[in-house]
């Protein structure tokens, strides 16, 4: 039995039949000349989506944590310092992968629902050298958007590399990375990039890739190493391993389809969803959880209203209208809902599935 769904939660997102398509192409040997073709149009097509010229700009065979795993394991060693703000589960999940690698962390936090404070970021900048500091961009268990343009010059304050999560930001609000002076960023497919989940773009800058070459440890995971993954995409095609073909069949149509959509365009068709799903949920009484000038146009946290079961809800979208809707993780787990307007997932029908399934559910 194929069961289709409305994917309106964290991720994934809707995938467009062309890129279902592009995922049932014949397999191919990943080393034929045609897949290395589409290898490299889909870096070119990263790199744009991205915002970066830099050559290191290649989709890790794995989810989004992996490509977060990517960015410390390569450039962290034991008993390196690491600064990492945490305003949700991501943010605590990078603590967790800085620890694992070794690194002495220093945590900068803000509650649940608000931006980490750059002033409290600079602070804590100020009381040593670091050599990572890492922050979500869009902290999808938050529905909060950080403002990075503090980031780098704090980052250079304390000669820290600035690593960033861009896993629900990429193709959905600007990410310009070179402008930002970004250092090592990492995405995932099922996003706002509207692919199956399986694939986490990284881009790791020249400065980045500098500290890589200087380390005094081998990368502590063979499989992320990026100094051996570098050998088969930078050219020589040294076999790391078997490249996931049709995910990248996969990626390669999805960038295609953000990229004719136009970067500009597809940024405002998230904002205006947004604007019109915000509205929709205050007119049936919803409590939106961010403040304004925070929100995260590709994800909205809904206060569930008291007396109201979050499962038996979420329940109902499901089994009634075909509807995924997220449920809160960490501490608004029950609290709140997560409602995804990601890639595909942001269009006018979406929102007003959205609102009358809701209307409907709570009604
Ligand atoms: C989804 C997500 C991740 C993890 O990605 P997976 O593909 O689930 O491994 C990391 N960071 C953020 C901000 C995310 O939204």
């Amino acid at each position: 039995m194929t069961i289709q769904r409305v994917l309106m939660g964290p991720g994934p997102s809707d995938v467009p039949a062309e890129v279902l398509a592009a995922l049932a192409r014949p397999t191919i040997g990943h080393l034929d000349p045609e897949f290395l073709r589409v290898l490299d149009e889909t870096q070119g097509m990263l790199r744009q989506v991205f915002g970066t010229k830099s050559a290191l700009t290649l989709p890790i065979s794995a989810t989004g944590s992996a490509g977060m795993e990517t960015c410390f394991v390569n450039l962290l060693e034991p008993g390196d310092h690491a600064l990492i703000c945490r305003h949700g589960v991501f943010g605590g999940r990078m603590a967790e992968v800085a620890r694992r690698a070794g690194a002495e962390v220093t945590l900068v936090e803000a509650p649940w629902g608000r931006p980490i404070d750059p002033d409290d970021v600079a602070a804590a900048a100020q009381k040593r050298a670091f050599k990572v500091l890492a922050v979500v961009h869009a902290e999808t268990s938050t529905g909060v958007l950080q403002d990075l343009s503090p980031f780098r010059a704090i980052a250079d304050s304390c000669g820290a590399l600035l690593l960033v999560d861009a896993v629900t930001s990429l193709a959905g609000v600007p990410v310009n990375v070179d402008d930002m002076g970004i250092d090592a960023i990492y995405s995932g497919t099922q996003k706002c990039l509207s692919c199956p989940p399986g694939l986490s773009p990284i881009s790791f800058s020249e400065r980045a890739r500098d500290a890589l070459a200087a380390r005094a440890t081998p990368v502590q995971s063979w499989y992320l190493d990026l100094t051996l993954i570098g050998q088969y995409f930078g050219g020589e095609r040294v076999y790391h391993h078997t490249a996931p073909v049709n995910m990248i069949f996969a990626l390669h149509e999805a960038l295609r389809l953000v990229l004719s959509e136009g970067l500009e365009n597809r940024y405002t068709r998230h904002r205006t969803q947004a604007e019109a799903l915000y509205q929709g949920l205050e007119a049936l009484g919803l409590e939106l959880v961010v403040e304004p000038p925070a929100r995260l146009p590709p994800l909205t946290l809904v206060r569930i209203p008291d007396g109201v079961d979050d499962v038996t809800v979420r329940k109902k979208l499901l089994t009634e209208h075909d509807l995924e809707i997220g449920g809160g993780l960490g501490d608004f787990k029950g609290k709140a809902w997560r409602i995804g307007l990601m890639g595909a997932s942001a269009t006018p029908k979406h929102v007003e599935l959205c609102l009358s399934a809701l209307a409907d559910a709570l009604s």
